[in-house]
């Protein structure tokens, strides 16, 4: 992409982070600078362009979501990991547990809301659980290209301090039937996999994995199978925006991820992996200056699937 382009959605995206704040709900996130923005993409060929703040480092958080996903799908297969989560949007926000208690087959509705996500990490296989966070970690590091990517231990603290929340809703599952062995495990792999410290860089390699159907731009890998690429693709359209995923597809309009960190991932499909990174967030939870920075190359690109 010409870096003009990538520019100009940059200053456009800047107008906008007064609007919101940094998470802080885990109080580590609180303390990112909110003015902070940045943009890096990633073609089809593996040339990398950015701008902005790209080279900052922040925790992945719900993008992490994608990676599990289909981590699980491969090392388990479609049967035992939909016996678990649901495919359908709920329209809440990624933490409720209005819904848990109250389905027939207690479920929860899909793998981007915290509840499905943990339901899929605990799926993830390994002798221990060291050996579960390692495999997990080696998977991150494949799908960014990125063999020095690593957690942020404190925000991992952080968020293993103050999960109550997610407490609350893995030993619901636990009590349903949903979950299967120790809790507190599973719990420690799903904060782990949030905690995924990163770079626009990093995550534009990912997405671009995605939008080049599962082969890594950068080796030529095929990293993920093309039925895998398809289901997380059009999961991302439904889910992956927070209770903002409807409006979203029509103002944007491409597969896509968004983490309280701040970050979001963007395929372009057969075209570009996008990343934004901005810590001030709407009150859904997505990146203000990010949501605004993936319009402005839509508009000015055509890169709506619709
Ligand atoms: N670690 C965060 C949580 O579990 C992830 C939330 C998000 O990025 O949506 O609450």
């Amino acid at each position: 992409m010409e870096q003009k382009m990538i520019q100009e959605a940059l200053t456009y995206g800047r107008r906008f982070v007064r609007y919101g704040k940094p998470a802080s709900y885990i109080p580590e996130l609180a303390s990112k600078n909110p003015s902070r923005l940045g943009i890096a993409v990633c073609d089809m060929e593996g040339n990398l362009s950015s701008a902005g703040d790209c080279e900052e480092r922040f925790t992945m958080q719900s993008i992490s979501k994608v990676i599990a996903l289909i981590l699980a799908l491969e090392q388990n297969g479609y049967d035992i990991v939909f016996s678990k989560v649901g495919l359908e949007p709920t329209g809440d926000s990624f933490n409720s547990t209005v819904r848990l208690d109250h389905l027939t087959n207690n479920k929860p509705f899909n793998p981007m809301i915290n509840a499905g996500a943990i339901a899929v990490a605990s799926t993830i296989r390994g002798a221990t659980l060291e050996e579960r966070k390692a495999v997990s970690i080696d998977f991150a590091r494949k799908l960014t290209g990125n063999s020095s990517l690593d957690v942020d231990y404190e925000v991992f603290l952080s968020e293993s301090n103050t999960g109550f929340k997610n407490r609350a809703i893995i030993y619901l599952m636990r009590s349903n039937g949903i979950i299967e062995g120790n809790c507190e495990d599973h719990l420690e792999l799903y904060f782990l996999l949030c905690s995924l410290a990163c770079s626009c860089q990093d995550l534009a390699v990912f997405a671009a994995t995605l939008a080049n159907n599962g082969v890594s731009p950068i080796t030529g890998e095929t990293l993920i199978q093309p039925r895998t690429v398809k289901l997380v693709r059009s999961l991302m359209v439904t889910c992956g925006m927070y209770d903002y995923s409807g409006e979203f597809a029509s103002t944007v309009g491409m597969p896509s991820k968004s983490g309280v960190g701040g970050g979001i991932i963007s395929c372009a499909i057969g075209k570009y992996g996008i990343a934004t990174y901005g810590p001030s967030l709407d009150d859904k939870g997505n990146s203000i200056g990010g949501l605004k920075m993936l319009e402005y190359l839509s508009d000015n690109m055509g890169l709506s699937i619709f």
